[in-house]
């Protein structure tokens, strides 16, 4: 985990090395970005980072996100599109190689889902609360859904059911 002000040096560090342009404002955690990474905000020119996935990730995904938060920053800067959709944020997202989305944080072995299934077509549902199985269908193909196992976060991240 970097501190506050290692964040800060990260920041201008890879802003100098990948996009050969000065960071020249804040770079900050935030705690109450938790779905997404990180943010950047044009009315403050400030790039926000979560404390809580940071916490989680490896270095390299650190450096994927601080890049993506970058290339908004930049183009902002540069007068050139800097949202998502925009051929300018791909093409320089591509070039300094960032993510285009937040990176998952190592799911825990701890935390458990309930998955259920559905009867018909076998589409699986992992879920952090029980529920009514006469309530509710199949999302795909409204069939019957069944209650069959409790698996830990870490697994069925192996298998691709969560983010
Ligand atoms: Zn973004
Ligand atoms: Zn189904």
């Amino acid at each position: 985990m970097l501190t506050q002000q290692q964040l800060q040096a990260r920041v201008e560090y890879i802003s100098r090395e990948f996009f050969h342009l000065p960071f020249t404002d804040r770079a900050v955690y935030n705690n109450r970005l938790r779905r997404a990474a990180g943010r950047f905000l044009p009315a403050t020119m400030s790039l926000d980072f979560s404390v809580k996935l940071f916490a989680g990730y490896t270095e390299a995904q650190r450096d994927d996100v601080i890049k993506h938060e970058l290339t908004h920053y930049h183009l902002y800067r540069m007068h050139r599109g800097y949202k998502h959709g925009d051929a300018d944020f791909k093409a320089l997202l591509a070039r300094v190689g960032g993510t285009r989305f937040a990176p998952a944080p190592p799911a825990s072995d701890h935390e458990f889902y309930y998955v259920y299934q559905c009867q018909r077509c076998g589409q699986k549902y992992p879920r952090r609360r029980r529920f009514n199985t006469n309530r509710y269908v199949c999302s795909k193909c409204r069939g019957h859904l069944v209650g069959v196992a409790v698996v830990s976060a870490a697994q069925l991240q192996a298998e691709g059911l969560i983010g």
